[in-house]
């Protein structure tokens, strides 16, 4: 019988940590659970401006990281804890990520390519997706943002997706992971 729970534990741990399925990228060290999002240019599309609007919304509801999108364009002092949001004509990409190698600085620059700006579902799903890898998050092979990519149809045009995606499990868990981490940071000083 013991034998029978022993060998059902060291079972159990070994399908645990599979089923943490998120990735980190190890780029951080937020020194707050606040991310201030900053538009390139003051001229940026509305579309962006308002998808990223509906994603803080919705991020903010899970009471973890604080996203606030701000008007203008005017940089803070230092680079920490902030998010450059811009679009760009760069054909490799539909959306991208970029941050400091180096670790000198917190901030992260997320990229829209202009071609999906007319695609609202689309939009959004690609623009979370790089959200979540500003908060941290990197590519899963689990269903969620994380795991995501464009369609495009036979001559390479952006389809619109049929619904914006909601926050997967995997998703969810990644970033509450991400959340607890800082605030423990935070307590440790
Ligand atoms: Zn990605």
């Amino acid at each position: 019988m013991y034998d029978f729970i022993r060998i059902s534990i060291s079972l159990l741990c070994c399908i645990l940590p599979c089923s943490i399925a998120f990735n980190l990228l190890d780029i951080h060290n937020r020194t707050t659970a606040r991310m201030g999002i900053y538009p390139c240019r003051i001229d940026l599309k509305r579309e962006m401006i308002n998808t990223m609007n509906e994603i803080v919304i919705d991020y903010n509801n899970l009471n973890f990281h604080k996203l606030q999108l701000h008007t203008g364009s005017t940089y803070p002092l230092g680079f920490n804890n902030i998010s450059t949001l811009c679009d760009t004509d760069d054909k490799r990409y539909f959306g991208f990520m970029r941050y400091d190698y180096s670790k000198k600085y917190n901030d992260t620059d997320i990229f829209i390519n202009n071609d999906i700006l007319r695609t609202p579902n689309t939009l959004y799903n690609t623009l979370y997706h790089e959200v979540l890898h500003a908060i941290g998050l990197d590519h899963t092979n689990n269903t969620g943002f994380m795991n995501y990519s464009v369609s495009t149809d036979i001559y390479g045009n952006v389809v619109n997706d049929r619904r914006k995606l909601y926050m997967s499990v995997d998703d969810f868990k990644g970033v509450r992971y991400l959340y607890r981490r800082q605030m423990r940071k935070n307590k440790q000083k």
